[in-house]
């Protein structure tokens, strides 16, 4: 029997009034916490609500998910998911997987039990992806793959990758790609970190030398990698600018610096500075309209309406945002933004945050593609001019 949405509401209240308090404490990138808490909330049957039965969900309605959602809010938790792992893998599997590999992985990705990432982008193939050199050559049971991957987010602590290789280098470009599933533990798979201006080391390059996997991991149907690739695009340009996801709950989207600048205005005295004060309405503003799109967007894919490409105009916006954001904090913090005090822990979070922010327009496709795509997808302008396009792919001038 189906749980009506007022007892599931009465069960996510008394599981959050036990086990939210556990969690106040929670830091960004504490990974161990984050996964103790959905895998918790999964095995409670409050994570995967809307998800299939088939794959480990609980297969209930948006209106049970939004009952939950509600009651959350009330605390301060860790995100419900992973932008790459729940935001962009796990969708794409359920809309190209087999069966198998849908039963076998989405339950484990949606709980935290798998982390995924994307291996797509390579030193001569970013914007123009269709242009990707790694290959891949069937063997018997198996495939064999060999190329070079670049700016993999997050691929030392993944264990899976959904990778996009060229199977018919006879084929136009778009044509002779094919998706699969590689485990990154295989032999042949080298990961190396790359230093970002953050400090950090989040993506990473990735050989793969004759990494043999087998023939069940191809995603979606030989040379048919394109349409896998495009529909995997248009969710990361969804979770990275609306907050969908396979985990239900708009787990990445988090556009909401303007109550926290409000507060650091009054606290310097700046909140009567009529620069200062238009800055912060018009910041606030832009994360209102932001956070309506991403909710009309999550609506409209819960009701089973396509949203298409315009993915990309949430996404552009929220790169645009972020920008703006990281700048304006660094503003009101004024010279200590730049060289803070040693002793204080928090002390570096506005430049980290400004390095971070040109992230949100690279990732995912640069804003220039995003201009691209709403221009030819969602106004129908005329298309960006290919010489390329049409010529089979071994006959295109390579680097
Ligand atoms: C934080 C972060 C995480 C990432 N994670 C991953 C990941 O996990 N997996 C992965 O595969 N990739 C990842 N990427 C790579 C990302 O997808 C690419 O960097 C991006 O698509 C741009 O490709 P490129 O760097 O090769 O730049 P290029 O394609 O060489 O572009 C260079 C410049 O030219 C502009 N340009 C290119 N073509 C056009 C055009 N047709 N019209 C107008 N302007 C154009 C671009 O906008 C850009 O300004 C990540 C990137 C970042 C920043």
């Amino acid at each position: 029997m189906v749980i009506d949405v007022e007892s599931f509401r009465q069960k996510a209240r008394t599981w959050l009034a036990e086990h939210g308090p556990e969690y106040a404490d929670f830091k960004q990138g504490d990974r161990r916490l984050a996964k103790k808490f959905r895998a918790d909330l999964w095995d409670a049957g409050l994570l995967g609500i809307t998800l299939d039965k088939a794959y480990g969900g609980q297969g209930l309605t948006d209106a049970h998910q939004k009952a939950f959602s509600e009651e959350a809010s009330a605390y301060r938790l860790p995100p419900m998911g992973e932008a790459v792992t729940t935001g962009i893998c796990a969708p794409t599997l359920l809309d190209f997987g087999s069966e198998d590999q849908k039963a076998r992985h989405v339950p484990a990705m949606v709980r935290g039990d798998e982390t995924w990432t994307q291996l797509l982008s390579e030193p001569n193939a970013g914007s123009d992806l269709a242009g990707l050199q790694t290959k891949a050559v069937r063997d018997g049971d198996e495939y064999v793959i060999t190329g070079q991957k670049v700016w993999t987010s997050g691929a030392m602590e993944s264990q899976f990758a959904l990778c996009v290789a060229r199977t018919d280098a006879s084929l136009p470009k778009h044509q002779g790609l094919s998706m699969f599933i590689v485990a990154l533990d295989l032999p042949g798979v080298t990961i190396r970190p790359l230093t970002q201006m953050t400090g950090d080391a989040h993506f990473n390059e990735v050989f793969l030398d004759e990494v043999r996997i087998p023939a069940e991991n191809l995603v979606g149907g030989e040379n048919n990698g394109w349409r896998a690739l495009t529909a995997m695009l248009t969710h990361e340009r969804l979770a990275l600018g609306a907050g969908t996801g396979a985990g239900g709950s708009g787990a990445s989207w988090a556009a909401s610096a303007s109550s926290q600048f409000i507060e650091l205005a009054r606290r310097k005295g700046l909140d009567t500075d009529p620069v200062v004060r238009q800055e912060l309405v018009e910041l606030y503003i832009a994360e209102r309209v932001l956070r309506y799109m991403g909710q009309k967007m999550r609506d409209e894919i819960s009701a089973g309406i396509n949203v298409g490409s315009k993915g990309s105009v949430a996404k552009l916006a929220t790169a645009l945002l972020s920008k703006r954001s990281a700048s304006l904090g660094m503003a009101l913090v004024g010279p200590g933004s730049a060289a803070w005090d040693p002793a204080d822990d928090n002390g570096s979070a506005y430049a980290d945050t400004l390095t971070f922010s040109p992230m949100q327009a690279i990732a995912g496709g640069t804003s220039e593609i995003q201009k691209n795509t709403i221009g030819e997808r969602v106004l129908g302008l005329p298309r960006e001019p290919s010489v390329d396009r049409d010529i089979p792919f071994n006959q295109v001038m390579q680097n």
